[in-house]
């Protein structure tokens, strides 16, 4: 069975567990998936690393970037840039991985124009209170920040009808696993094995 690696892009509200999600999903599955680091003006949080949660950038680094149309896709989101390096997503998609985008809705928007058979999955808590309290608890934004993050998620909300498919992050291990089965479903549909069926075409031909 043909297997071209899928396009994928991974949104939610912050808070929602986008992060610790994709990083138990590409632990257990690494020889499957390859998740796109993302270039971003804001500063790192206490714990992140250069090149692997993000590419750092000063506004003027970033702004090259994009001169240089480096990035397949760019938003601003509560004051900063975020943005897909292009040269990994196309590597890693021709050597047969599913690559992963982590971002937001606006991106994701642009990407789905771009390539038309990207999968487009949202992830959001049970309940809005839930969302607060995760925001809240991981203690990475002051009250301010949490507060713009929020109405950003109000603002989202009205975007999830452009997704594929919802998921709930309530338990981690059942929504990693519910993350890994859609995607592994999405690879058997007959849209995306068109080369198999040609093949198979060709051998029954009498
Ligand atoms: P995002 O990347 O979407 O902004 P994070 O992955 O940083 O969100 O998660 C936000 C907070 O919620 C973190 O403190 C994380 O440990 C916690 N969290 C994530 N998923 C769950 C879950 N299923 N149950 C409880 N807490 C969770
Ligand atoms: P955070 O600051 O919490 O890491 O990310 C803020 C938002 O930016 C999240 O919704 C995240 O998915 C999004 N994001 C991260 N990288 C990119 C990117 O490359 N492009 C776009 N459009 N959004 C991104």
């Amino acid at each position: 069975m043909s297997q071209k690696g899928i396009l994928i892009v991974f949104s939610g509200f912050s808070g929602a567990g986008k992060g610790t999600i994709m990083k138990e999903l590409t632990k257990r599955y690494s020889h499957t998936y390859a998740l796109s680091v993302s270039a971003t003006t804001r500063k790192p949080r206490l714990g992140e690393a250069e090149g692997r949660e993000y590419f750092f950038k000063t506004q003027e680094e970033f702004e090259k970037m994009i001169e240089k149309n480096q990035l397949i896709e760019y938003a601003r989101y509560v004051e900063n840039y975020y943005g897909t390096p292009r040269a990994y997503v196309e590597e890693q998609l021709n050597a047969g991985k599913d690559v992963i985008l982590e971002i937001e809705i606006q991106g994701a928007l642009k990407i789905k124009e771009i390539f038309p058979q990207t999968l487009l999955l949202f992830v959001t808590t049970p309940n809005a209170a839930m969302l607060k309290e995760r925001l809240i608890g991981r203690g990475t934004e002051t009250m301010d920040v949490i507060s713009a993050r929020l109405k950003r998620a109000w603002e989202e909300s009205q975007g999830i009808e452009n997704y594929d498919y919802l998921v709930v992050n309530d338990d981690l291990e059942r929504c990693v696993e519910e993350v890994h089965s859609i995607i592994c479903s999405e690879h058997k549909r007959v849209a995306r094995n068109q080369d198999f069926i040609r093949n198979l075409r060709e051998e029954l031909c009498p």
